[in-house]
């Protein structure tokens, strides 16, 4: 079975191709020839899922799953959420995203925070949606190398490491993106 993955995020298609069994062959943007910046306008992290896998279906024909991913902080009243991309500005840059975060929630005791992915899946003329949520808090300073994002700045729920202290392996076990990928990995089994 041959799936696109709407992604042009290096770091997304790894954590994904661990989890994807080897009888799906995953295709890239890059291997369609889409060599756009695929619209990502709505105001919900579903919405912007859904809209990049329709873009995908509608221009490439091809079944494909997309991901859009939010980080909900609940201090902030569930922001930056479907903005965490662009959180600090147009340049869409971690390290300014983080910086701004940080100084929002400084002095705040409340430092509870979630990641959200939707993966929204075309397959077989149907629209499917999976939802993976990753509970945990917002650190006081960034550690740690791996990952990308907010991943230095985000420790699991039970975990005293960040997730860019983590292993790949060991963030999909209990991350946000992992929990999806399983749902629709487990779809993908049954159909
Ligand atoms: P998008 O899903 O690519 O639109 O991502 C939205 C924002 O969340 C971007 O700033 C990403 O870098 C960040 N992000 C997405 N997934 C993760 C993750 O697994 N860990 C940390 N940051 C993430």
């Amino acid at each position: 079975m041959q799936l696109v993955f709407a992604t042009n995020n290096l770091n997304k298609l790894k954590e994904v191709q661990q989890l994807i069994p080897a009888h799906i062959t995953l295709l890239t943007l890059k291997d369609i020839g889409c060599d756009v910046d695929i619209p990502e306008t709505q105001n919900t992290i579903e919405g912007n899922a859904i809209q990049k896998a329709n873009y995908v279906k509608t221009h490439f024909g091809y079944d494909c799953f997309a991901d859009d991913t939010g980080l909900e902080v609940e201090a902030l009243h569930g922001e930056p959420g479907v903005d965490s991309a662009h959180y600090a500005g147009a340049q869409r840059d971690a390290e300014d995203n983080m910086k701004k975060l940080l100084s929002e929630l400084e002095n705040k005791d409340n430092r509870k925070a979630q990641f959200k992915t939707v993966i929204a899946l075309h397959f077989n003329g149907k629209l499917e949606t999976f939802t993976g949520i990753c509970k945990g808090e917002i650190t006081e300073n960034k550690s740690g190398m791996d990952g990308f994002g907010y991943d230095p700045i985000f420790k699991a729920e039970g975990y005293t490491k960040t997730f860019a202290e983590i292993s790949l392996a060991e963030k999909n076990q209990i991350g946000h993106r992992g929990k999806a990928v399983k749902q629709l990995v487990e779809f993908l089994s049954k159909v």
